[in-house]
């Protein structure tokens, strides 16, 4: 091990020009410093690059970091090399002589970081590899780690010969990063990668800056014209089923004067590529593609996401609303639903001869509608998915930033519960609808049809029942069993409102809150200024725009107005060589606008810990924190609180766990003695199983909040 030149903060400072650490990867970091290794699961955006770079500008020698994305190599090694950090990269797309270059550069010490394509590495039969033996690899990154197994969904068989570093380097550490893997592809790189003994970093995968957006499905183009003209100027992606959508919608869309190109599989390559690199050099401001686009791309400023049709499950939907706000700027994600789209999509669910497979294909198809269709908050529904819990509110989703009129619904529920116990729990949704509104149709068993609740419902329409019976299902009062067919039953909630004992709200009309009022004070003008200038600059270094400065700094610079180089210092991510490079122009422009606007900075403003538009949103949410911990300081227990509050109790648990690390709050306030241990025990036999999993293991009288805590006040757990 050797002795730090520089400690891991001041880099950061330094370097990157950023102020804290985040995700814990200071942790990551230290993990490495130390010589172990490590695997780190992080959401895109999340921070994942600085987990080796920084390590490696400590370490004696080079850093490799293999990565299957030649396309994205070059954006990487140009972003190092603007903050003075000397980098390479070693794939197919140079020439011999480059090849030789960068191997000599190698050879005499002069590279903290190459980035190397894993056909490269084993390339000539090893012989590269004996060189980096020769020189000292002080530490290797394995970017998109999922690629090494087979679980995974973009399994690469030139990642498969990874497995052989261990064997070949079993001094050297290696820290392997992903943003996507389940459980079981997770164990699997571990082991293909033999790093059985790794520290291993789960971070949230709430992607907080991201606003989701479900709009049904009409005049979807007029919507969407709408949108983007309130967006102009700013990136982003429109996802849509096929290529003749994309097609159609990209030629539309020029027609009423929007640069959109399409992206899609039926393309060939010289115009994806063309289009592609248009795209990420801010030429054109939307690509309309299928889902081929996307895995090269880590374009930072891409501002929306719309997808024109449903995706065809969660996973697909997290990943590509993942590619908008890698920079940490407020981004929507926005998704068209109708009905109509999952019929549609049922029937590319089928896959033939493997109804197992089909089954899965159509039980995610669902999820997918589900997510669309319940009016709890989008976020949280989708957090839990993946098996995380999250607050009940989020405030920047469609349903929580709509304002619901509720009304009593007791009888619309006793109406749908009876329906569903007289039909002994045998049918589905649709059917139950058509028998509560006394449709005439043939469907309708004749049996059925002499029930006393048989049309019972006819005063309200076929829409209403859905939504009112969806409405019942996510308060829990009933419940959809089955996969392929799921038919309505009744839960333990059910008894209480048909005797009457238990009054049902049920949501009325909406009235959907402006999203827009709770963004920051910025200078628009100023920010599309400095945009200009980035451009310029970007096509003089010829390289793309976001890896000069990325749009978090920009508006950063139109928001806190720095004055002097002093000033620019504070702003993210102008690192000192960025600083020597960039900040005197950057300062010419700022200060003639303030002059001409008669303005003053604003940088005394900036609070120590630098804040972005998505960091002022994290504040409100820690604002509502602070208040619970004030409660419970006051001797309130979390039922107390939770009441008051009107949260649900595991909401005040997540509240008081967030003051684990400040030591504000104990665990053993939290969690009895008997049950952390019961947790600590449980975790350890189930390695970094999902907190779903653990909660079915511990069972009722363990709260996700209790095993969360126990969790987050671990870090240094030996998961493994
Ligand atoms: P990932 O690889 O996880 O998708 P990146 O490593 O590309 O994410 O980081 C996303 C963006 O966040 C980059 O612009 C990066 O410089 C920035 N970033 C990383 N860590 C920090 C931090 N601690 N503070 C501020 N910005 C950060
Ligand atoms: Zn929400």
């Amino acid at each position: 091990m050797q002795t730090p030149a520089l400690d891991p903060i001041t880099i950061l400072k330094t370097r990157f020009g950023y102020d804290a650490f985040r995700h814990r990867q200071d942790e990551i970091i230290q993990t490495v410093l130390e010589g172990g290794d490590a695997f780190v699961l992080m959401p895109t955006g999340g921070g994942k690059s600085l987990c080796y770079q920084i390590p490696a500008l400590i370490f004696d020698g080079v850093t490799v970091v293999v990565s299957p994305l030649i396309a994205l190599m070059k954006d990487q090694v140009d972003a190092l090399r603007l903050n003075g950090i000397d980098a390479a990269y070693l794939n197919s797309s140079l020439d011999f002589d480059e090849q030789d270059e960068v191997i000599a550069r190698l050879r005499r010490g002069e590279l903290k970081l190459l980035y190397v394509a894993p056909e490269k590495l084993f390339a000539n039969d090893g012989l590269f590899l004996d060189v980096l033996k020769e020189i000292g690899v002080s530490l290797f990154a394995i970017d998109e780690a999922h690629c090494v197994s087979q679980w995974g969904h973009d399994f690469r068989p030139e990642y498969f010969q990874l497995s052989r570093l261990k064997k070949e380097f079993p001094a050297v550490p290696v820290i392997a990063l992903t943003a996507t893997a389940d459980h079981l592809t997770q164990e699997d790189v571990l082991e293909k990668l033999g790093l059985e003994d790794a520290r291993v970093f789960v971070s949230s995968f709430n992607r907080a800056n991201i606003h989701y957006f479900v709009t049904p499905k009409q005049n979807s183009y007029e919507y969407l014209v709408e949108y983007l003209s309130k967006h102009k100027g700013e990136m982003g992606i429109l996802y849509t089923l096929s290529r003749q959508s994309a097609e159609t919608l990209a030629e539309r869309l020029n027609k009423d004067g929007f640069l959109a190109k399409p992206y899609h599989a039926g393309l060939n390559k010289g115009v994806k590529d063309k289009h592609q690199e248009l795209f990420q050099k801010d030429e054109i401001n939307i690509i309309v593609a299928t889902i081929a686009f996307g895995m090269g791309i880590n374009k930072s400023n891409v501002r929306f996401v719309v997808h024109m049709d449903l995706p065809k499950n969660l996973e697909s939907y997290y990943q590509e609303t993942g590619r908008a706000g890698r920079d940490g700027v407020k981004s929507d994600a926005l998704l068209f639903y109708g009905s109509g789209d999952v019929m549609k999509l049922r029937r590319f669910a089928e896959v033939e001869g493997n109804p197992e497979q089909t089954r899965i294909m159509l039980r995610k198809l669902g999820q997918m509608a589900d997510f669309c269709e319940v009016r709890t908050c989008r976020r949280k529904h989708l957090l839990r998915y993946f098996g995380e819990e999250a607050p009940d509110v989020c405030d920047s989703c469609d349903v929580c930033l709509t304002e619901y009129e509720t009304v009593d619904g007791t009888i619309i529920a006793q109406k749908a519960l009876s329906a569903v116990l007289r039909l002994e729990e045998q049918f589905g949704l649709s059917y139950v609808v058509d028998f509560l509104r006394g449709s005439k149709s043939e469907k309708i068993r004749d049996e059925h049809k002499r029930l006393k609740t048989y049309g019972a419902g006819a005063d309200l329409s076929r829409e209403e029942w859905l939504r009112s019976i969806k409405d019942l299902i996510s308060m829990g009062y009933l419940k959809q069993t089955g996969d392929q067919y799921p038919v309505l039953a009744l839960t333990a909630k059910s008894k209480a409102v048909l005797k009457g004992e238990e009054k049902v709200m049920l949501v009325k009309s909406t009235n959907t809150k402006d999203a827009e009022t709770k963004e920051e004070a910025y200078e628009e003008s100023l920010f599309e200024i400095l945009k200009g200038m980035r451009m310029e600059l970007a096509r003089k270094e010829k390289i793309p725009a976001y890896v000069i400065f990325s749009d978090a700094t920009l508006l950063e610079l139109a928001t806190y107005l720095p004055l002097s180089l002093d000033d620019m210092r504070r702003i993210s991510g102008f690192g000192e060589v960025k600083l020597a490079r960039y900040g005197e122009v950057f300062l010419k422009s700022i200060a003639e606008y303030c002059r001409e606007h008669h303005l003053n900075s604003k940088i005394s403003e900036k609070t120590s810990f630098r804040r972005s538009p998505a960091r002022a949103q994290k504040e409100l949410l820690n604002g509502t924190k602070t208040e619970s911990l004030r409660m419970f300081k006051e001797g309130k227990s979390v039922a107390e609180i939770a009441t008051l509050r009107n949260l649900t109790a595991s909401t005040i648990e997540n509240h008081l766990s967030f003051f684990l690390a400040t030591g504000e709050v104990k665990l053993t306030d939290l969690v009895s003695e008997e049950k952390i241990s019961r947790i600590q025990t449980v975790l350890a036999e189930s390695g970094f199983a999902p907190l779903k999993f653990l909660k079915e293991t511990l069972g009722d009288d363990y709260s996700y909040g209790e095993i969360r805590a126990v969790i987050d006040s671990s870090p240094k757990f030996p998961f493994k």
